[in-house]
């Protein structure tokens, strides 16, 4: 048996399904305390369950709420994102994710710096404002430099005009520094279960993977003055639904100021792919994260919140979908196409060719139909963060 069958074996009980909490209503009690809930400003651990876990026909309340208050408190743009997954080389080896170092199938890849910055000037000329540069996790001065050297070229390109997200792992608070003073404003650094036990049943149990280093990179993501962003899987197996609402409780505790988050999808070459049985049905994942979204939008009103790929990986109409739950950045990839096959994190994942003008249309016009605007040539810094800034 290896050590993830060990870290696993005991929890075959605690599926998700299963673990949902239940709630027992008589059907006049159960329709008014959905209202109720949502009328609070405030909610509790057991409100958030309860919205967690609302009917289909209570859903729809639900969407409209966290949709009113994205109006009221982001507005109806939508803030795109330039994607370039700039390496798929990573040092670690979590369980659940395609590119980790254990998976001997995967083409490694690092971009040309020159390359990276004909996608940069792309994406300018297009009118983004706002870019994300992702990497798998590797540390040393060739990798910080070469993130170095991204960050100058985009700040040239755009003459400081475009925003930059970096994704690139847990790295020094000194290398953190080090680029938010070449110019990147944000840093995405998801912790896909705030359970602790959760957390380490998906990755190995070693130094490398701690999950306190984890929350340490956060801190000092925050100490180094960035927009700082995580995010979670939605539909783990083993994941309860208490998790989940935990999980909503620990970023408003961890004051954050974007959120990425979505289902969780199966790669084959995985350990995680052993325990696909515990996984919920597609529809339920989906289901699941549009809620995760509602609510965090309720709880954390003026904060970014991505609509993910992952959400249109499972259903096409995903990427709208997180949107009207109460989403406003869409993240397109922009990763020159002879790589993107290379940066699976996952199986199936979607890619929407941004080069082609057809494509392009197409998507604005799937989000000027859903009713929102296209926020072309803005930062869309959340306003959770500037409010942070001016305490
Ligand atoms: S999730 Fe990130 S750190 Fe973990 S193996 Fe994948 S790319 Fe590497």
């Amino acid at each position: 048996m290896n050590n993830f069958s060990r870290q696993w074996v005991n929890l075959c009980n605690g599926s998700f399904l299963n673990a949902q909490i239940s709630f027992i209503f008589d059907i006049p009690n159960f329709i008014n305390m959905i209202d109720d809930i949502l009328k609070k400003e405030q909610l509790t651990k057991p409100d958030i369950l309860r919205l967690l876990e609302c009917t289909v026909e209570e859903e729809n309340r639900l969407f409209e709420k966290s949709a009113l208050i994205r109006e009221e408190n982001v507005g109806n743009k939508v803030y795109l994102r330039g994607l370039v997954e700039v390496s798929n080389v990573c040092s670690k080896n979590c369980f659940y994710c395609g590119i980790r170092s254990g998976n001997r199938k995967v083409n490694r890849y690092t971009i040309s710096e020159s390359e990276v910055l004909s996608a940069v000037e792309f994406a300018y000329s297009q009118g983004f404002g706002s870019l994300v540069f992702q990497s798998g996790e590797h540390s040393g001065n060739v990798f910080t430099n070469y993130i170095g050297n991204l960050l100058r070229g985009a700040m040239d390109i755009s003459k400081g005009e475009l925003g930059i997200t970096l994704s690139c792992g847990e790295q020094s608070l000194d290398v953190y520094r080090f680029w938010k003073e070449l110019g990147a404003r944000r840093y995405l650094l998801r912790i896909e279960a705030s359970n602790q036990d959760l957390y380490e049943k998906l990755h190995p149990l070693d130094e490398k993977h701690s999950y306190y280093k984890r929350l340490q990179s956060l801190s000092n993501l925050r100490i180094a003055g960035y927009q700082v962003g995580t995010g979670i899987m939605i539909g783990l197996p083993f994941q309860t639904l208490e998790n989940l609402a935990d999980d909503l409780i620990f970023m408003q505790s961890q004051d954050i100021d974007m959120v990425g988050m979505g289902p969780y999808i199966l790669h084959r070459d995985t350990p995680l792919y052993e325990y696909r049985h515990f996984v919920p049905p597609l529809k339920d994942r989906i289901n699941l994260s549009l809620k995760m979204i509602a609510v965090l939008r309720i709880l954390m009103k003026d904060i970014n919140i991505a609509s993910t790929t992952a959400l249109s990986a499972i259903d096409p109409r995903g990427k709208i979908l997180g949107l009207k739950a109460g989403a406003n950045v869409i993240m397109p990839n922009i990763t020159p196409s002879r790589y993107t096959s290379n940066y699976n994190l996952y199986d199936n994942k979607p890619f929407v060719d941004i080069y082609s003008n057809t494509s392009r249309l197409q998507f604005e016009e799937e989000i000027h139909e859903a009713g929102f605007s296209m926020g072309y040539g803005e930062w869309g810094d959340s306003p959770h963060f500037s409010k942070r800034m001016d305490q």
